[in-house]
């Protein structure tokens, strides 16, 4: 057999193809994008009506932003973290951002939709630090059979770990994006954030009640900064605390993405609360028949400037008109777990992914104008 003798720069040539062809293979299963800016991606975790949120910042610093519910869903009953279903769906986002450890996790509240995934989570994948904002009100441990034990699980892991109580103003320490809190045990900002606290003339004389008045309005809320993109996640802060950041003036000023507070329930219908964070963009974590509340869709149709709202869920309460269009929505019922994922850059622009139709649909910065510059998922 004739042998062949390859030459050094045909060496090189064939390694830079296969890193190409590498390249191009990572870059189709999102792990690297070659070449690509620094961004921040957002995971909205379908929880099937709770709330998680994973960020990861262009440092690969993550930060978890509640996680779910115990075993499968619904009271609290956590099991083996094997089968946990939530947990293993924020375990799988992780995953797909290339993040072995959340490095900080906010618990916006105490309810177990929010918190009560975290002990099995926490057998799946380390956490660094904590953050809450303290403990449950009595009220609600009284009314709520499930807060106390998902409390008790949760408190089980703070032990050798740094736990953050912020106070609204604080900065969480959160390298390379700005994550300032807004809303926390009630209180809410004592002023308006820079660029914000314009008067706003849709206020009413007062808020909507929370529909749960004990844990909700407790809910501590930030507001991350990358740059020219701005997100809002006040988790299920509602009543006269969600009030307050938008009435009479915006203490929050326009934001990029708001996650639609309370998954979009009837105490988040506030046209008011919409136009003082004026989103670019809505998210709602709404399961097939939790949040979703036919009066937020219909607030939410009606927004000035926004361009589009995102759904986890097709919602069963909002009507045949409510619903936005299907290729907003990740998931059509409970057989399928799908996220939405955001990449936003610095320079405010960002894109967000329906993983289901595996459509992406891309926006510019506000300040260059208020029209989407890709297509529209159908
Ligand atoms: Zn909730």
């Amino acid at each position: 057999m004739k042998s062949k003798v390859i030459g050094l720069s045909q060496v090189k040539a064939t390694l830079s193809a296969a890193l190409l062809l590498l390249t191009a293979w990572l870059a189709t299963t999102g792990t690297v994008r070659a070449g690509a800016p620094a961004t921040l991606a957002l995971y909205f975790i379908d929880v099937e009506g709770g709330q998680s949120t994973l960020i990861v910042t262009p440092h690969h610093r993550s930060f978890l932003v509640d996680a779910g519910w115990a075993g499968q869903g619904v009271g609290f009953i956590p099991g083996g973290p094997k089968q946990a279903r939530d947990a293993n769906r924020i375990l799988a986002a992780a995953r797909d951002a290339g993040v072995s450890k959340i490095d900080y996790l906010l618990i916006t509240h105490f309810h177990p939709d929010h918190d009560g995934g975290v002990s099995e989570l926490a057998k799946l994948i380390p956490i660094g630090t904590f953050i809450d904002h303290g403990k449950p009100s009595p009220d609600a441990v009284r009314t709520g059979p499930d807060i106390e034990p998902a409390f008790d699980a949760y408190r089980a892991l703070l032990p050798g770990h740094p736990h953050i109580v912020p106070k609204p103003g604080d900065r969480l320490p959160i390298p390379g994006v700005d994550v300032t809190v807004v809303s926390t045990d009630r209180a809410t900002l004592g002023q308006a954030l820079p660029g914000s606290g314009a008067p706003n003339p849709l206020c009413g004389k007062a808020a909507i009640p929370a529909a749960d008045p004990h844990e909700n309005p407790r809910s501590t809320g930030v507001v991350l900064s990358y740059g020219q993109f701005r997100f809002l996640d006040v988790g299920d802060l509602t009543g006269e605390p969600l009030f307050r950041l938008a009435c009479p003036k915006s203490l929050v000023g326009p934001v990029s993405v708001y996650l639609v507070a309370h998954h979009g329930g009837p105490d988040a219908a506030d046209p008011a609360t919409l136009a003082a964070f004026a989103p670019q963009v809505a998210i709602m974590n709404n399961g097939l028949t939790k949040g979703g509340a036919p009066g937020t869709f219909q607030s939410l149709h009606h927004v000035a400037g926004l361009e589009d709202v995102w759904q986890l869920h097709l919602s069963g309460n909002a009507g045949a008109n409510g619903n936005f269009p299907d290729g907003f929505i990740a998931n059509r019922d409970e057989g399928t777990s799908y996220w939405i994922r955001v990449e936003a850059r610095e320079d405010g622009s960002f894109r967000i992914l329906n993983p289901r139709t595996r459509q992406w649909k891309s926006y510019l910065p506000r300040a260059a104008g208020l029209h989407e510059s890709g297509a529209a998922p159908q």
